[in-house]
């Protein structure tokens, strides 16, 4: 399953992204940005991150996912717009030499780490 290596990765880079001084972090949240045609379903993903985050400071953490949609260019005319449906032609001139400017997007946008020593202090 595809959207389980991307789990696993999500889980080590957010662990990397802890700073070596705070002893008890934990991750809180990781906001992801994933493009419409980056084939990853994110009901998919959200499910293998919650296996991959098991035993790892990020058990307890929410994956927000932002969807970007498909945004094409039409090459000849310079006009841009949403793509809904996998039709590569543009809609203003008709043109099929198009170039897909976002929509294959996954990046980690943020990752928000919580130290627990500062949390339960009384
Ligand atoms: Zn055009």
């Amino acid at each position: 399953m595809h959207e389980m290596g991307i789990a696993m990765q999500i889980v080590e880079i957010a662990i990397a992204s802890i700073p070596a001084d705070l002893e008890n972090a934990r991750i809180d949240r990781v906001n992801l940005k994933v493009g419409k045609l980056a084939a990853v379903v994110p009901e998919s993903l959200r499910f293998c991150f919650q296996i991959a985050a098991q035993d790892t400071p990020l058990h307890h953490a929410d994956l927000h996912i932002e969807e970007i949609p498909v945004v094409a260019r039409c090459t000849d005319c310079q006009v841009e717009w949403t793509v809904h449906e996998p039709v590569f032609r543009c809609e203003q001139c008709s043109s099929g030499s198009v170039e897909v400017i976002s929509g294959r997007e996954l990046d980690i946008i943020s990752i928000e780490v919580v130290d627990e020593d500062t949390t339960d202090a009384d």
